[in-house]
């Protein structure tokens, strides 16, 4: 099991499959991108399937994401996938994307073993999403929504990310569009993560200002036996339900305490957080020859040492050097 000193169980992996993308979001990468880190320092296809065989069969994982950057961009996805459907105990399969391509991937990935999907996406506007992600895909995006919803990769959920004075009005819009739709929306307010190092703590969107804002046009009542668990969204019954909205405050109410996560980076590094400083190298001891107990001892040791949340509230807050796509979101 990966345990740590905090009593923390991780059974929830984040598996990073690439940091290149083909979206600028402001609030992740600089508009010309970044130094994409060099082919052949990420694993293989082969060898995210064997640390991910060996953090099923041996440490307890029971949740495998993927994500990247953009993860759509990694040719060998569909394989991963079918060889993760075919361990033993069966992991749950989703995936975090932009959603750019899979209007034409997402039956292949359903039929590889995919079972959920997180499409991102913060606007209704196509030149709002211009002005965000630099990129002019907003019509690529919401075929991608309709072909994860008809391949039944189900729910469907939404990340949204609010910007002062950029889409922070089209809150409540975007949940009524979602609702229509049978997708489940989630606000996730903005964190240090960018490369650029530009995050401003006055200027976030928070939960709060979140919740007053879908409240003017809807009634919200805290979700019924609301366990939070480790689910990072708190949620909120839209006008009595069924439906719902969540908002994932990582700045102003963190979950850390109930954190089950893990992460491993395109380029074979355990994060035993998102805020981490520090790592833990599988890739070299696998391509050194490491076997699965040595390496299933190092990632223990890695989770073994997490800290008790990121505090990214506390003034001696640090962020880390890896940016959130080359991290895995
Ligand atoms: N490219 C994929 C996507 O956008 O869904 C997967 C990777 S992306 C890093 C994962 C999620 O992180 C997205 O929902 C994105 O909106 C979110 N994200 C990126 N930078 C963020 C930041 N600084 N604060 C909060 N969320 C962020
Ligand atoms: Fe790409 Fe996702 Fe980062 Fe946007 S948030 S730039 S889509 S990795």
């Amino acid at each position: 099991m990966l345990l740590d000193t905090f009593g923390r169980r991780a059974v929830d992996l984040r598996v990073s499959l690439t940091d290149r993308c083909n979206l600028r979001c402001g609030y992740c990468m600089p508009e010309e991108g970044l130094p994409w880190l060099p082919k052949a320092e990420l694993l293989t296809d082969a060898e995210v399937v064997r640390l991910v065989t060996l953090a099923v069969g041996e440490l307890g994982v029971r949740e495998v994401r993927f994500t990247g950057g953009e993860p759509l961009l990694r040719p060998g996805l569909p394989g991963i996938l079918a060889a993760c459907a075919a361990l033993e105990p069966r992991p749950d399969l989703s995936l975090t994307t932009n959603g750019i391509g899979l209007a034409r991937t997402a039956p292949a990935l359903k039929a590889a073993g995919l079972d959920r999907i997180n499409v991102s996406l913060d606007t209704l506007d196509p030149v709002t999403f211009r002005d965000l992600t630099r990129r002019d895909r907003h019509a690529d995006v919401l075929a991608g929504l309709a072909a994860a919803d008809a391949a039944g990769l189900r729910p469907v959920k939404l990340n949204t990310v609010l910007l002062r004075g950029r889409n922070d009005h089209e809150a409540a819009d975007l949940l009524s569009w979602s609702i229509d739709r049978g997708y489940q929306l989630r606000f996730i307010e903005q964190m240090p993560l960018d490369a650029q190092h530009g995050w401003d703590r006055a200027q976030m969107v928070g939960a709060e200002e979140i919740l007053a804002r879908l409240g003017e046009r809807f009634g919200l009542t805290p979700e019924p036996d609301g366990q939070r668990g480790a689910a990072p969204a708190e949620r909120w019954l839209v006008d009595g339900g069924p439906a719902t909205v969540g908002v994932i405050a990582s700045v102003t109410r963190p979950f850390c305490r109930a954190c089950d996560r893990t992460r491993l980076t395109a380029d074979g590094q355990v994060r035993n957080c998102l805020f981490a400083t520090g790592e833990t190298d599988l890739r070299a001891a696998l391509r050194g020859g490491a076997d699965d107990r040595e390496l299933a001892e190092l990632w223990r040791k890695a989770m073994w040492g997490k800290s008790a949340g990121a505090g990214i509230d506390d003034p001696s807050f640090l962020q880390p050097d890896r940016p959130m796509s080359a991290i895995g979101g």
